[in-house]
């Protein structure tokens, strides 16, 4: 069920060749990075060295994850596509829609019937296109892809930000929207800007307190929140191949609060060791027979300085554990000056709550770590002060660590196990208080800590740490409490200092599991029902978007002119709106709320021509669209900047929206309209931006000989009668202006799988 080997043995099988070739065409030693990104190239060998941070690349990722709140749109989008099978392995884990409550049976059982609908689409629509689907409870996308799946040296796309986990196993794992993963799994190439590099030179050996997780907590502190865009991480060093595999996962998991397009290590004994711990002893194999092609270059790793644009050097014989926060995860401070950090800013001192676990810390070592200082604590007769939770990333790991008897030394000290599933890490808890809004503090092994984060609750400060300093904190019920120095005092009076943790990388009776969670795909889908509600108001099956119409679009209204930033979330904001992600007409009624009007600065008041009067932009869209009257949408500098939401091009495309034109576009959004076959369109003049009146009614010409590199023209018809052309700027090829002509990307494909 995990892994298709003979794909792997395929690619391991042509690495050498593409390797080499890349090679010559950068006249260079390669890093690992380097080595991966040639080697999947979409179609074939390097023939061009590519520039870092500039040019865009078409590559051939090997597989596709997805977790249920982004898979629901991309498999909507994908079943337009017209094939009867995804082109590349693909699966849906059921995550991130478990609230926190009570515990993992009850809040289980609660969510399989509230989400009843979306796990009933997600598991036929998987069965009937060949993906593999990971049942509510199964575990969380990025632990379970790194135990089943992630293999050395592959390249991967996930519908999550944090499926830069798998880089822990040498994969060149990606976070991208749901249309990203619709095109992978349609059969296209899926684009990316060839990334800069940033080398991170690991020395020394961790030991005592100090963990992965410090790594990449000290990594934020020093490259803070942005430091990592447009870039690699690669690890390498000593200090790297002493680190167990998940350790790891760890590491890269969290690149993702840095901004990094994604992170990643060498293949070694410890990938090895947990490949074969895993049950995929032929992967370890296979690797181990090309394993000089699944890290850098000795050359590279001699003299960093010389291959990566940026190079950092830890010493993890001296990393000292740290706690980063509140508010965001670049706040680094080292244990040892976090209490008088916490004293000198204010912050709550007393810890209300510890939680464990998630997919970036829930691993066989961090849970025994971890457990090392529960069991101390109930030696000595204390239990935790503070709430304390424990979320196991995949039920393998809970079934084996419950079996191991971890789980009950959690237990022991009052904490509660909670549902393999993401839960308070995605603000999925209904934590228990009695003032929402108090101000207070809690400590988690999670990633992200941005305000509102876990319990929507901006005066919650959120500081994250190891599994082992939160068990301890947890256990002090204070922040303030350094486990390397200070004292517990137990009922009797008694002082206690813990020990340092212990942990066990891998379980000495193998990992083991009764039900994995894990549905296979039928062999052959074609009978299979795909179950969507016609009444449901968080599922909608779609229907493919109208062809062009073969002539110029002549008399749009202006829907609005957006002033100012323009952000995906802007165009379609998430919020309460992601409960009708995977409905396009419910959805619809937030495209654009968040834009500002150019005219009266207002937000969602845009001027109806039809009727003169100001309304919301999808009310008013929706007039038009009954009028059978076209749109266009104006907007300033980088418009659609932010995460890639394929519904912030779905919805104007599906409202009627025609064209966007704009002085400048995000790329990643312009790329999107295109593929909704929408006109993305960009002022020759900036100037011109001024020229656009709230009453114009708008006409683009050229469309009939559209080509490549040939401006259009658009004539403002203004509403005192007079007009003027101007000249608008497009990035469209051929193949995009094939989308356009068809309606969609997916019409396309569509027809040509109909036509076989
Ligand atoms: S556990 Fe947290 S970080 Fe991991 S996938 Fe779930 S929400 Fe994302």
């Amino acid at each position: 069920m995990a892994f298709d080997i003979e794909m792997i043995k395929t690619l391991y099988s042509n690495f050498a060749n593409r390797i080499e070739a890349a090679r010559k065409v950068t006249g260079k030693p390669l890093s690992l990075t380097e080595k991966i990104l040639y080697a999947h190239l979409w179609q074939g060998n390097a023939t061009v060295a590519f520039e870092r941070g500039k040019d865009y690349v078409d590559f051939a990722p090997d597989r596709v994850a997805m977790q249920d709140a982004t898979a629901q749109m991309a498999l909507l989008q994908f079943m337009q596509s017209g094939r009867t099978k995804v082109a590349v392995p693909s699966t849906v884990h059921c995550d991130h829609l478990i609230q926190a409550e009570t515990g993992a049976n009850a809040d289980l059982a609660k969510a399989k019937d509230q989400n009843k609908e979306v796990y009933d689409f997600l598991a036929s629509v998987s069965d009937k296109y060949g993906i593999g689907f990971w049942k509510p409870g199964a575990g969380i996308i990025h632990q379970v892809v790194l135990e089943q799946y992630a293999f050395p040296g592959g390249m991967m796309i996930g519908t999550d930000s944090h499926t830069v986990n798998a880089g822990g196993l040498g994969v060149v794992a990606i976070g991208v929207g749901g249309a990203d993963a619709c095109d992978v799994m349609a059969g296209l190439p899926w684009e990316l800007k060839f990334p800069k590099l940033i080398g991170v030179k690991l020395t020394g050996k961790l030991s005592g307190w100090a963990a992965s997780k410090d790594i990449i907590l000290k990594v934020a502190g020093i490259l803070t929140v942005k430091g990592g865009t447009g870039a690699i991480l690669e690890y390498f060093g000593e200090g790297a191949t002493s680190l167990s595999c998940t350790g790891k996962g760890t590491i890269c998991n969290m690149g993702a609060e840095i901004g990094a397009t994604t992170s990643i290590f060498g293949y070694d004994p410890k990938m090895a060791d947990y490949l074969k711990g895993t049950g995929r002893a032929d992967v370890a194999e296979a690797a181990n027979a090309i394993a000089t092609h699944l890290t850098g270059d000795p050359e590279v790793y001699a003299d960093p300085k010389s291959y990566f644009d940026e190079v950092i050097e830890i010493n993890l014989s001296e990393l000292e554990p740290h706690i980063n926060g509140p508010f965001t995860p670049d706040l680094a401070w080292p244990l040892s000056k976090f209490a008088d950090a916490v004293k000198t800013n204010g912050w709550p001192e007393k810890l209300e709550v510890g939680l464990i676990g998630s997919c970036t810390n829930s691993s066989y070592e961090d849970i025994t770590r971890a457990a090392s200082i529960a069991r101390q604590a109930t030696a000595a007769g204390i239990k935790a002060k503070s709430e304390f939770t424990v979320t196991p990333g995949s039920e393998q790991v809970r079934y084996t660590v419950e079996r191991d008897g971890y789980l009950g030394s959690f237990e022991a000290i009052g904490g509660i196990v909670l549902a393999n599933a993401c839960g308070p890490c995605i603000g999925q808890w209904a934590r228990h208080t009695n003032d929402p809004d108090k101000k207070n503090s809690i400590l988690t092994s999670y990633n992200r800590n941005f305000a509102k984060r876990n319990d929507g609750n901006p005066n919650t400060h959120a500081f994250v740490a190891s599994p082992e300093i939160t068990t301890a904190l947890a256990i002090a019920g204070s922040l303030t409490f350094n486990p390397m120095t200070d004292f517990l005092e137990n009922e009797k009076g008694e002082k206690i200092k813990f020990t340092e943790p212990e942990g066990i990388e891998m379980p000495l009776k193998g990992f083991a599991v009764e039900d994995a969670g894990f549905q296979a795909p039928a062999e052959d889908g074609s009978a299979v029902q795909v179950k969507v509600d016609p009444d449901s108001k968080r599922l909608q099956l779609l229907a493919p978007f109208a062809e062009w119409e073969h002539k110029d679009l002549n008399g749009l209204k202006l829907l609005i002119k957006a002033k100012g930033k323009c952000t995906t979330d802007h165009i379609s904001m998430a919020g309460p709106w992601l409960k009708f992600r995977g409905h396009l007409d419910n959805i619809s009624n937030n495209m654009l709320i968040g834009a500002v009007n150019y005219f009266n600065e207002k937000t969602d008041s845009v001027k109806n021509q039809l009727t003169g009067e100001y309304g919301p932009v999808p009310a008013t869209q929706r007039a038009y669209k009954a009028a059978g009257v076209g749109s266009i949408v104006v907007g300033d500098e980088n418009y659609g900047e932010g995460s890639s939401r394929e519904h912030a091009a779905m919805e104007p495309r599906f409202l009627g929206v025609r064209a966007v034109l704009v002085k400048s576009f995000a790329r990643i959004h312009e790329t999107n309209l295109k593929k909704q076959g929408m006109l993305a369109l960009t002022f020759a003049n900036k100037e011109d931006y001024d020229k656009i009146l709230e009453d114009d009614t708008i006409d683009i010409e050229g469309l009939l000989a559209f080509s490549p590199n040939k401006p259009l023209q658009i004539v403002l018809n203004h509403a005192d009668g007079s007009n003027e052309t101007i000249q608008v700027n497009h990035t469209y090829n051929a193949q995009q202006i094939e989308w356009f002509k068809a309606g969609a990307a997916l019409n396309i494909i569509r027809k040509e799988f109909e036509n076989r």
